[in-house]
């Protein structure tokens, strides 16, 4: 069975923690688990002999996140939806095509799409050759997809009122940026060994899930695991992590988790047992 590796590139909400000028306890804790870098994941696997790395999301921090994990190549980028912190450090994926000597597929719902056109306008008016552009290729998600041997299933989410697409892929999915999920997107989350997702903190928030809304996701999808991203500095990583169910924690930046990458028929039962599966806490 071949292996998947995620690692959580980043697990902070929009503007990162330490939020700047901030003098809360999180923002000043000496604890590097508290340091948070926007939200993104990288999937690493095997295609062949070829080693892929995908990272979903280019967030402002996407530089230091590929130098700090020694991102060597990088085949494609997919995107939960067009907001600033998830999509502007894809300037930054330059020096992958200079490498590489050719494009990137970005993937994304439409919206998104044209949300990265109006952005990054200048990626796609005629230059003058003079200064180096990201050179991509625009691939809108129409539904479950191939990518370098992965199967892909997109799972559509509210984040407020703005549609998102969360990643299933294998026996793990990542969800950021929700606030809630359509009756119709829960089947796509059974069965997971691994379930990333926003929880943002304690506080009701218009746009995105909180650590009790979470928790009640967490009971009805009853993945092995589950794992809190996007978070703000109001959850201090130990003590927020203490008072978790066991099976269920907060992200941080460089954790990394090996799931199972082909999907398997039968449920083996999983209900929140203790064991940490994978993961370099
Ligand atoms: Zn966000
Ligand atoms: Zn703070
Ligand atoms: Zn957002």
């Amino acid at each position: 069975m071949s292996s998947l590796r995620l690692t959580v590139l980043g697990s902070g909400t929009s503007m990162g923690v330490p939020s700047l000028g901030c003098e809360c306890r999180v923002c000043r804790s000496a604890d590097p688990l508290d340091k948070r870098t926007r939200a993104s994941v990288l999937l690493s696997y095997k295609d062949g002999d070829i080693q892929r790395n995908v990272v979903i999301d280019t967030t402002p921090d996407f530089r230091t996140q590929a130098l700090r994990e020694d991102v060597r190549r990088l085949d494609a980028v997919l995107l939960t939806h067009g907001h600033a912190d998830h999509i502007l450090g894809l300037d930054d994926i330059r020096p992958y095509n200079f490498k590489q000597r050719g494009e990137i597929p970005v993937h994304g719902a439409r919206d998104t799409l044209a949300t990265l056109v109006r952005t990054f306008s200048y990626i796609f008016e005629s230059n003058d050759g003079l200064s180096t552009v990201p050179c991509i290729q625009l691939k809108e998600i129409a539904g479950p997809f191939d990518l370098f041997g992965l199967r892909v299933t997109p799972v559509p989410a509210m984040h407020g009122p703005m549609p998102v697409l969360g990643f299933r892929f294998g026996r793990a999915a990542y969800l950021t940026d929700f606030s809630g999920i359509p009756r119709e997107s829960m089947p796509l989350l059974e069965n997971l060994d691994v379930l990333i997702l926003d929880a943002l903190r304690h506080t009701p928030h218009p746009m995105h899930s909180t650590v009790a809304q979470s928790l009640e996701l967490v009971a009805a999808l009853r993945p092995a695991r589950a794992w809190f991203t996007h978070i703000a500095h109001d959850l201090p990583h130990a003590e927020t992590n203490a008072a978790l169910p066991a099976h269920v924690r907060l992200t941080h930046d460089g954790l990394t988790l090996d799931v199972a990458r082909d999907v398997h028929q039968g449920h083996q039962g999983h209900q929140g047992h203790e064991t940490p599966a994978g993961g370099t806490a």
